[in-house]
């Protein structure tokens, strides 16, 4: 696992599976991790690590409702999650979907001494909306912004003060644009106009795969990535992978996911 340091509030994780990224934020006393690394061991570590830095931990965030994205309780489990109202509503209807998942992967990469994982009682954030963190002067807001697309559910972050984006499975520098069940290649094109803006005065872009990048890298996926959806939408079996990214066989396998969900009836 990676540890980067993006503002004097702002610490990203990179897991070692999927680069899936796990952002701490604070203001005053008071601080939030959105979304998790995937390994037992970067779980294990995270909370010394956020306290040697300083970042105290009054709650969870997710982006949206994957389970690589929901462990955050397994390094905290004294605190609770709270997610934008879409994802909470997805999660109250797939129930034991993201343990069934987390079983699966760990049984395949024969990943040991996992501790059950627990959501605890959900806590619906509306969206669009805003959480304030920290009080007194040095109080500040995290802005919500809906992000369906990828999924049916979806939260992107918006931290002001730092002019930081968390925008969870859009924008990776890593990973082409995912169309999972329940998501819609209208929606994405939604989602990546409503983030357009946020992105181009974003001094870091966190997206849930990958490391950080820039704001100026994240504009040049952005338009990668609707120019790739567009083309799906117009002729999907004649789309061309996003050239900074389709090259490798797991790209072009969600490539042909993304292909079949737009063809399928
Ligand atoms: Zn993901």
């Amino acid at each position: 696992m990676r540890a980067l340091a993006l503002h004097a509030d702002v610490l990203v994780f990179v897991s070692d599976v999927w680069q899936t990224s796990c952002t701490a934020v604070r203001a005053g006393d008071e601080g939030f991790v959105i979304d998790s690394p995937v390994y037992p061991e970067e779980l294990r570590v995270l909370p010394g690590v956020l306290e040697q830095a300083g970042y105290p931990v009054s709650g969870l965030l997710t982006t949206h409702g994957d389970w690589d994205h929901l462990l955050g309780r397994l390094a905290f489990p004294g605190a609770a999650l709270a997610a934008g109202e879409s994802t909470v509503a997805r999660l109250g209807s797939e129930l034991g979907q993201a343990h069934r998942e987390l079983r699966e992967f760990d049984e395949e990469h024969y990943v040991a001494d996992r501790a059950p994982l627990s959501l605890g009682s959900l806590q619906a954030l509306p969206v669009p909306g805003r959480l304030e963190i920290g009080d007194g002067p040095g109080a500040h807001e995290l802005e919500l912004y809906p992000t369906g697309g990828h999924t049916a559910d979806g939260t992107a972050f918006w931290l002001d003060w730092c002019t930081v984006l968390v925008c969870g499975d859009y924008l990776s520098p890593v990973e082409i644009p995912a169309i999972s069940p329940g998501g819609s290649v209208s929606d994405y094109r939604a989602t990546l106009k409503r983030l357009s803006p946020l992105v181009a005065g974003a001094e870091w872009v966190v997206p849930g795969h990958g490391a950080p990048i820039t704001g100026a890298r994240a504009q040049e996926i952005l338009a990668e990535d609707d120019e790739y959806l567009a083309e799906l939408e117009r002729d999907a079996a004649g789309a061309r992978l996003p050239g900074s990214r389709g090259s490798t066989p797991p790209q072009r396998k969600l490539h042909d996911a993304n292909v079949a969900a737009v063809l399928a009836p």
